[in-house]
């Protein structure tokens, strides 16, 4: 079994856009911007937003993260997010999630820029990817695209099915497995007979939170397995799939840790150069 390495990939990328800020950076008289903001004191955000500020400082970026109180008002939230978005020297904003209660995530998501939304997560990048138009495309799912290209890996004409339909990744890569000419299913919670679907599947991609739901049974011989899911357990951390159970049965696989996860903030950063070269162009 082919073991697809995210973090290879990843860090290929990061060398690519590196030298790619040094040329631009040069042309325009400045680095790309990221603004980070992350409210209340979530012990998994803040590992998440330090690995970001590591890989913007590291690409050349110029990244601001904007640390808050768990207690700040809505309001003076939406105006952090509303001089951001004046702000030229930043290209990108980031809200992490979740926010603590009390805060309205959506209502600060619509505020953003869709030009900096560099998540992809407001409804106008989302709206442009259901109607197959260019976009700001949500960085896991856009990330999972890229590794499958990288790998040579071809949807078009496959069968792929997806495990969880969340906005963050199920929803958004089975539109960009379908603009890919991919045939899509997509199941969740309430999906009735779960292997039935899977084992249907060329693409299997798990997007769940489930310790090794996916066993063996569940796939189909030559299957490539995209593994999303990631759960801290007493043994560290895994995925969705029983990833040595599926070693026998699929051609290719990503591992947890070390696949999709190292993508993410890979695809964070080339969401930000593309904002970038689009401001540079006004
Ligand atoms: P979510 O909780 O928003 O969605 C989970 C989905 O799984 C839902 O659509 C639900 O219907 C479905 N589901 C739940 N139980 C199921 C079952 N028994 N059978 C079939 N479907 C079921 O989760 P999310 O934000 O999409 O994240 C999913 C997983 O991916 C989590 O482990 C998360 O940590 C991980 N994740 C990883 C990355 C990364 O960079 N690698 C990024 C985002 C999320």
């Amino acid at each position: 079994m082919l073991i697809i390495d995210g973090k290879k990939t990843a860090t290929s990328i990061r060398q690519e856009i590196q030298c790619q800020v040094a040329v631009l950076a040069q042309r325009h008289g400045r680095a790309p911007g990221l603004a980070v903001v992350l409210v209340g004191d979530n012990p998994a955000s803040h590992v998440y937003v330090r690995n970001k500020e590591a890989a913007c400082r590291e690409v050349g970026f110029v990244s601001r993260v904007f640390r808050l109180p768990d207690d700040i008002p809505q309001e003076r939230l939406e105006t952090i997010i509303g001089e951001l978005n004046n702000d030229p020297a930043m290209d990108g904003i980031l809200l992490q999630l979740p926010l603590p209660q009390g805060l309205d995530s959506q209502k600060c998501l619509d505020l953003i820029r869709p030009d900096k939304d560099v998540d992809g997560f407001h409804p106008v990048n989302m709206g442009r990817l259901v109607l197959g138009l260019p976009c700001l495309r949500s960085c896991t799912p856009a990330g999972i695209m890229t590794l499958l290209q990288r790998y040579n890996i071809g949807v078009a004409g496959k069968k792929a099915v997806i495990i969880g339909r969340s906005n963050i990744v199920g929803k958004p890569l089975g539109l960009m497995l379908l603009q890919e000419n991919a045939t899509v299913s997509i199941c969740h919670s309430k999906t009735k007979d779960l292997g039935a679907e899977t084992r249907r599947a060329d693409l299997l991609v798990a997007a769940v939170g489930i310790p090794r739901l996916v066993t063996a049974d569940m796939v189909k011989p030559g299957a490539v397995v995209i593994d999303v899911g990631i759960n801290r357990t007493d043994v560290g951390l895994v995925g969705d799939c029983d990833f040595d159970g599926l070693r026998a049965v699929a051609s290719a696989m990503t591992p947890v840790p070390g696949g999709v996860g190292p993508m993410t903030i890979a695809q964070l950063l080339v969401n930000t150069v593309e904002a970038y070269v689009r401001h540079m162009a006004l």
